[in-house]
């Protein structure tokens, strides 16, 4: 007897990442706006004062139970941070201000506390000393947070375990809060297969479609959900005939997976017996276990930006230390390539989400950002200087447009190991410096930059978009984005065989170098150095 499937909605969507997952919805919306000015009536002013009040004790007892938590998780240092959050909650000063706005203009205590927070914040991002200059960031932190607390919002993500994540838009860094949870899937309206949110979801081995355009009208949460992040399929309601299909679809999945996984760790080597290299793409410490079984012969891009986004708050000097050790010893004997920060496009560092940008992809993103946040970048840079014990890291650069930009990194590296020499800490500079090509610009001047670097590695995620000015992350335009386009295949040459001829390491990070399809073009063209995310990797190799 066949089902009435009359019930099913189907939609069709980008596959982001693959697998089937299968469980209820759960709706994930959290958006932060600017708050709308609301004029308080004089009788009501005492409510307005005590509901900020309530909001104020809420945010900190949230802050407290993070510090708790991230004490036991990562250790004193990083909840030092949550700690300054708290001290700046309990500044009497700054909540008066705003409790005054409240009561002499009769302002609404959302907007009020927009008010007061934007210019605080404004005011320390000007001032020249690093360390007030850092506390924008809490500031900024804690806007969100009360806010959130003023709309109703609960401030926990009241996330049930088990369940397809579904929603408009999701960013990194919201995963990455929500990772540590047991999450099926990902379904989102918006997005395209190479945004940074497919990537992550990809990273972490968890099935998802993206660019539906309607899952969060169609759907509502505690539906049942079946997302094929093979095909872009989503089927809402499924009757228990489809329920069955697609079980069988996923064992076979599974099945196809399990054996690519046995032959991993086999070299990987051509019939006409060249070698190829084949690294893996990491961003989470949790995806190290993955990594070491997947076959992946060192780290060829460490993402770094997942370190800055999980806690929610920038990360200090000597926990990054300790994460970027955790990594170079987990690759050795292999190397591990650090990446440097690339916040910006649609990887919003959340307390950088208020400072919104027209263009975001060709903004203020990258190695832009971090030679103009010193306070940010040296950190980092001694960190990761630290970490090189047993100099198998070597250090990338993402975003380079311009020689002078990689002149300026030279001066804010010395600049790091004299800070660390004057410290008596210990490190190790002898590291080789690389940039990502991912920019048609470092591509067609590819000779000079070779001049300049140790290593080149080609970020086609970005380099496509750039070339074909295509917005990654633009579901209407995704038809356009294309890695076999002549233009973008021509660059690529360029680059490779620009390198070769300098006798200087070529590798490729973008999402292509994890397309079956595209590595045995890539390896006839001159590429033998991959680094793909390490749930590509077994089928790249095989
Ligand atoms: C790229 O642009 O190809 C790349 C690897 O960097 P990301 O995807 O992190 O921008
Ligand atoms: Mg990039």
């Amino acid at each position: 007897m066949t089902a009435d499937r009359r019930s099913e909605i189907y939609l069709k969507g980008i596959p982001a990442s693959p697998g089937i997952a299968m469980g209820p919805i759960f709706l994930y919306r959290d958006h932060t706006h600017e708050p709308e000015l609301r004029i308080i009536p004089v009788s009501k002013l005492d409510d307005e004062i005590s509901r900020f009040q309530r909001a104020i004790r809420a945010s900190r007892d949230y802050l407290k139970k993070i510090h708790r938590e991230t004490d036991q998780k990562y250790g004193n240092d990083f909840a030092e941070i949550v700690q300054i959050q708290i001290s700046i909650l309990d500044d009497e000063i700054f909540l008066k201000e705003v409790e005054k706005l409240i009561r002499e203009h009769r302002y609404n205590a959302a907007y009020a506390t927009f008010k007061v927070f934007q210019e605080k914040k404004e005011h320390f991002l000007k001032l020249s000393d690093d360390y007030m200059r850092e506390r924008a960031f809490d500031i900024q932190t804690l806007k969100r947070l009360i806010l959130k607390k003023l709309s109703g919002k609960k401030l926990d993500i009241n996330y049930k375990k088990k369940s397809i994540i579904v929603t408009d838009n999701i960013n990194p860094a919201d995963i990455i809060r929500l990772h540590h949870k047991d999450i099926l899937g990902f379904c989102t309206n918006v997005g395209g297969k190479n945004s940074h949110t497919a990537i992550v979801a990809r990273s972490l081995g968890v099935p998802a479609v993206v660019g539906t355009e309607y899952i969060t009208t169609a759907a509502k949460s505690g539906d049942y959900l079946i997302l094929n992040g093979n095909d872009g399929v989503v089927i809402i309601n499924p009757t228990p005939e489809t329920i069955k299909e697609y079980s069988e679809k996923q064992r076979k999945f599974l099945i196809l997976e399990n054996g690519l996984l046995q032959d991993a760790m086999k070299p990987a080597r051509t019939r006409d017996g060249k070698n190829i290299t084949v690294m893996a793409n990491l961003e989470f410490i949790e995806e190290l276990e993955q990594f070491r079984n997947s076959g992946a012969e060192g780290i060829g891009l460490y993402r770094t930006e997942g370190l800055f986004f999980s806690g929610g708050t920038l990360p200090g000097e000597e926990f990054q230390t300790q994460t970027y050790i955790k990594f170079a010893e987990n690759a050795a004997p292999y190397e591990v390539i650090i990446r440097t920060l690339d916040v910006g496009g649609d990887k919003i560092l959340p307390d950088l989400a208020d400072l919104p940008e027209s263009n975001p992809f060709l903004g203020w993103r990258a190695i832009r950002f971090c030679l103009d946040h010193k306070e940010v970048f040296v950190p980092q840079l001694k960190a990761i200087l630290q970490a090189n014990l047993h100099g198998n890291i070597k250090l990338l650069l993402p975003m380079i447009s311009a020689l002078e930009e990689v002149r300026q990194f030279k001066e804010i590296l010395k600049e790091a190991i004299t800070l660390l020499k004057n410290e008596h800490k210990e490190f190790n500079a002898d590291l080789e410096i690389g940039i990502m090509v991912e920019i048609p610009s470092a591509a067609i001047m590819i000779d000079s930059f070779l001049d300049e670097v140790d290593f080149i590695s080609i970020g086609t995620n970005d380099l496509i978009q750039y070339t074909l000015a295509v917005d990654r992350a633009n579901e209407k335009v995704s038809y356009l984005y294309n890695h076999y386009h002549p233009s973008l295949l021509n660059l690529i040459k360029k680059v490779i065989d620009a390198a070769k001829s300098k006798m200087k390491p070529v590798g490729m990070c973008g999402e292509m170098a994890g397309d079956p399809v595209a590595v045995p073009l890539l390896i006839g063209m001159g590429l033998e150095n991959f680094s793909a995310t390490p749930s590509r990797i077994p089928e790249i190799k095989n």
